[in-house]
């Protein structure tokens, strides 16, 4: 007979929500604490992959995701006097429709936690872990204000890559992060509605911008607006006047400048840290970790939400196969551990190229590895490594590609039901490039 656990989840992320539903789907008990009083997203968009849609789509999300997000063909990075450094399709996957979707957190946010809240999963609000004891065969949660929990079977940690639980390795922030803003687009703006774009000089400086549909019926289109940005050089920027700022982001790209019109002061941007670290080993004694919690990166490659919902199924399903909790906890971390640590390699590996001061990696990435993705079989390679799919991790989880012809079926009637006469699922033009 199949066990059921008391279960504590830190965290209401999306590895949080993800794994909250599916272990309460499984028949635990199962309790989410969060360090907000109010549970909120930070930050702006992000790309869903193919993967994390597999993950989505079983949990019966995908017509929820689709109806928020914006359908993304394919990622095009350009130099700065417009010759394309960076071009990668979908298309090159070879598996019929599949494409990314790009969202607001704030949509996967609220997409997951309806679920969370129509399943009556008990969410503790204002409870900030700082750590966890083992005590009489269980495990308790201790929080900031000095007070424990009750004993759980398991503590789950998605608390994210600062995690305060087990106070692991501190190390790891990158160099570059970047400031992020949300900026609602009218249905004639000229930016490209499937594509995620992107303009470098060299590596040390970079603008994005990425369409993340609507964040709810009657509110506008959105896009996630980017600006790559050294940690030390924060301050500096605030204490700036805003316009100095935006003439530098114009000479890089003049296009955005009716996105930039939209920003009006510091306060409308948000600074995001990344990090680049990883626990050897993700569980121990009825502890384990999910999500950034266990491995986060610098979002280069679009994945760390998409591994977090797969890190939330095989979690749940490991808790099945198990004949006792420490044998489920390891099955689920050896079905992710390769996948978890291609990417991390992988990501460490291409970030330089994207953001560095080195002179030599964007030299790499625009005279070898530009020309190199272009080949058949390196497309291909470079397509399967953005949509999360390189090294199998569906296959290792009893997951399917999802449905893209009816992802994009519901996302076309919602095109149409706005009647926006430039669908978000049929352009695929780029803005204008400088001559
Ligand atoms: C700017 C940026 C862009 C990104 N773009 C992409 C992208 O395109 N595609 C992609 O897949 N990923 C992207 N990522 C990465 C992605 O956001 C993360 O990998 C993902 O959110 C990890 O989910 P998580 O649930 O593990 O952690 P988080 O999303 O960080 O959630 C952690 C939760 O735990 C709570 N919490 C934290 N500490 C405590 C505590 N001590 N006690 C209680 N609660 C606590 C937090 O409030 C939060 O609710 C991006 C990240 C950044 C910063």
């Amino acid at each position: 007979m199949r066990q059921s656990y008391d279960i504590a989840i830190v965290g209401c992320g999306p590895a949080g929500l993800a794994a909250a539903l599916l272990l309460h789907r499984d028949g635990h008990r199962v309790t989410l604490f969060e360090r907000f009083d109010e549970p909120q997203p930070l930050g702006s968009g992000l790309m869903l992959q193919p993967s994390g849609m597999a993950v989505l789509q079983r949990m019966g999300l995908a017509d929820d995701i689709a109806a928020r997000g914006a359908r993304i063909d394919a990622l095009l990075g350009r130099e700065e006097n417009g010759r394309i450094a960076l071009d990668a399709p979908y298309a090159k996957l070879g598996l019929g429709e599949a494409f990314g979707i790009g969202i607001h957190r704030a949509g996967l946010f609220s997409v997951l936690y309806q679920r969370v809240q129509e399943a009556g999963i008990t969410i503790l609000t204002g409870h900030e872990a700082r750590g966890s004891t083992v005590d009489g065969g269980k495990r308790r949660l201790t929080f900031f204000d000095g007070a424990a929990s009750e004993p759980f079977d398991l503590v789950v940690d998605a608390s994210g890559w600062a995690s305060r639980i087990e106070l692991g390795d501190r190390q790891g922030l990158l160099p570059y992060g970047a400031l992020w803003a949300t900026v609602p687009v009218q249905p004639d703006d000229p930016h490209a509605r499937n594509l995620l774009e992107q303009r470098y000089r060299r590596a040390s400086q970079m603008v994005g911008v990425l369409p993340i549909g609507s964040r709810g019926p009657g509110l506008p289109d959105e896009v996630a607006f980017f600006w790559s940005l050294r940690r030390s050089d924060y301050q500096r920027w605030r204490a700036a006047p805003i316009e100095g700022w935006k003439e530098e982001v114009l000479r890089l790209w003049p296009e955005v400048d009716f996105l930039l019109d939209r920003i009006s002061s510091h306060a409308d941007l948000t600074f995001a840290r990344y990090a680049h670290r990883s626990a050897h080993r993700p569980y121990r004694e009825r502890l384990v970790r999910i999500g950034d919690a266990w491995h986060s990166a610098s979002p280069q490659l679009g994945q760390g939400a998409n591994m977090a919902l797969l890190d939330a199924w095989s979690l749940a399903a490991g808790l099945r196969e198990g004949r006792i909790l420490q044998e489920g906890l390891r099955l689920s971390a050896s079905w992710r551990r390769d996948h978890v640590a291609l990417y991390q390699a992988v990501t460490a590996a291409f970030t330089p190229l994207f953001q560095s001061d080195a002179a030599l990696w964007p030299w790499l990435r625009d005279r070898i590895v530009a020309p190199l993705s272009r080949l058949g079989p390196v497309a291909r390679l470079q397509a399967q490594l953005m949509s999360g799919l390189f090294g199998f991790p569906l296959a290792m989880l009893g997951l399917d590609l999802p449905d893209y012809s009816a992802i994009a079926a519901s996302m076309a009637a919602r095109a149409s039901s706005l009647s926006q006469s430039n669908s978000p699922c049929t352009r695929h033009t780029s803005l204008p490039s400088p001559s």
